[in-house]
């Protein structure tokens, strides 16, 4: 059965209920391969402390990702399934700046000092519950401690109830480049369902600001499957954020999981939106965003045409790392700040995740690290082939056969098994030495991915992961 998608749109015929629903069944999202439920304690401070030394010594290294993470929010949002601290106290914030630079240097005495960066993210929580005064003091100390690349991109994740047009000229000034609105819904009975009320006005003005401060890309984060969501009152809210023309759209699937969230409970499950109607609000959705002239870049990802984005993904340059589809490419990322994962060469690592463990070590003088994980040869290659489907829909056995040293068809041949009933269903194309995921095939690209997973072998792995639409 077809999903009325209206306006028409190239999605009207790629896009089926049944595709949507087959494939509605919960799946890792691959910010990471393996997931992060495969970390483990045997990773500490120490080995943290030997990954950062090691590959990345010497001034020729590529340039860094840097992510950080500001946990703190003034008020909460139902949905949340982040980790984050609700406080109003903002000299919390002081005490944590305090923290964030005894991490910095201790990140630094390791990896050398004024390392290129080519990517700098502030994310949360909510960055912007930090004054534009502590806002300069954080900008600062990581001016101090790595060096910026003339082309690089930050970026910062904005509550639009904490700023106003000036704040954005102050974050301007500090060097941001890239904006990300935490949106969700204009509709006011799913913002007062959800506790984050927020007018359509006020995101216009903020978008209308940030444009003619320069931003070079503006990004807008929705949510299908909310409290009190119904496909027409979404399809409100897609149409106005058509009028706001963001450069990027990311539109997530609500998990309502309130025995793992514990703000869900407040949500009351008799609202929330019947299966059919979410696969009609997500074919409504790709469908509208698509008339509007916005390309699918995969999972959530939707950019216009000449977006950094988009550019990257027809040029086959997409990558993929915990922020989700990026432009850059495979670079290591040092993430600091509570609970926050950084990826150095062949590990993964996290900082605690409660401010109190983080004070705790970095009062004795140790990285926060406080489980880790280190990729086998298997890891690795696994984690090639993945990112290969997620980032370009293609994977050439050429090329991961020459990287690893491995006969592909012998390594895979369970995997390209079970890849034959996918492509029967026409989402990814079995070629001589290739495998291509169709057009159809994007829209659950994580599916096919997982389908080279080694790791999500029993239902109980399974349990937990957000879904595949
Ligand atoms: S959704 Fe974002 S802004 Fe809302 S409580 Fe969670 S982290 Fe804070």
């Amino acid at each position: 059965m077809s999903i009325v998608i209206d306006p028409p749109s190239p999605a009207r015929a790629l896009l089926t209920e049944d595709l949507l629903r087959r494939f509605d069944t919960p799946g890792p999202r691959y910010t990471s391969y393996p997931t992060a439920d495969r970390f483990n304690e045997a990773f500490g401070p120490a080995e943290a402390a030997e990954v950062l030394a090691q590959p990345l010594a010497g001034q020729s290294a590529p340039p860094l990702s840097v992510y950080v993470h500001i946990p703190f929010c003034e008020s909460l949002c139902y949905y949340c399934g982040c980790n984050k601290i609700i406080t109003r106290h903002h000299e919390r914030a002081a005490q944590y700046l305090d923290a964030l630079e005894r991490e910095l240097a201790l990140v630094v005495q390791r990896l050398g000092s004024r390392r290129a960066v080519s990517q700098l993210h502030l994310g949360g929580g909510s960055p912007t519950f930090l004054s534009d005064d502590e806002l300069t003091r954080l900008m600062r100390a990581l001016g101090a401690a790595f060096r910026l690349t003339p082309d690089s991109e930050v970026s910062i994740e904005v509550d639009p109830r904490t700023v106003t047009p000036a704040r954005l000229g102050h974050l301007r000034s500090l060097g941001f480049n890239r904006l990300s609105f935490g949106v969700q819904d204009f509709d006011a009975d799913v913002q007062q369902a959800v506790h984050r009320v927020q007018s359509f006005e006020m995101v216009r003005d903020l978008m209308t600001s940030a444009r003619t401060l320069g931003y070079a890309s503006i990004n807008a984060d929705l949510i299908y499957g909310l409290p009190k969501q119904t496909p027409q009152s979404f399809e409100r809210t897609v149409s106005q954020i058509g009028e706001l023309r963001p450069d990027r759209i990311a539109l997530y699937a609500y998990a309502h999981l309130p025995e793992r969230f514990k703000p869900q409970r407040r949500i009351d499950a008799a609202d929330l939106p019947s299966p059919a109607q979410r696969i009609a609000m997500l074919g409504n959705a790709i469908g509208g965003f698509m008339s509007r002239g916005y390309g699918y870049i995969g999972m959530d990802h939707f950019a216009l045409p000449d977006d950094a984005l988009a550019v990257a993904k027809r040029e086959g340059r997409l990558h993929r790392n915990f922020q989700g589809y990026s432009t850059q490419p495979d670079c290591d990322l040092v993430a600091l700040g509570v609970s926050a994962i950084s990826r150095v060469g062949a590990a993964y690592y996290q900082n605690a995740k409660t401010l109190p463990d983080y004070h705790a070590s970095l009062a004795r003088g140790e990285l926060p690290v406080v489980r880790g994980y280190r990729l086998s040869e298997d890891d690795a290659l696994r984690r090639d082939v993945i990112m290969a489907l997620m980032c370009q829909g293609r994977l050439d056995f050429d090329a991961i056969e020459r990287s690893h040293g491995v006969d592909m068809e012998a390594y895979f041949a369970r995997e390209l098994q079970s890849l034959r009933a996918l492509a029967d269903s026409g989402l990814v194309e079995l070629q001589d030495g290739a495998v291509q995921v169709t057009a159809a095939g994007w829209f659950v690209v994580r599916a096919i991915a997982m389908v080279f997973d080694r790791h999500l072998q029993s239902a109980r792995e399974r349990h937990g992961f957000s879904r595949v639409v």
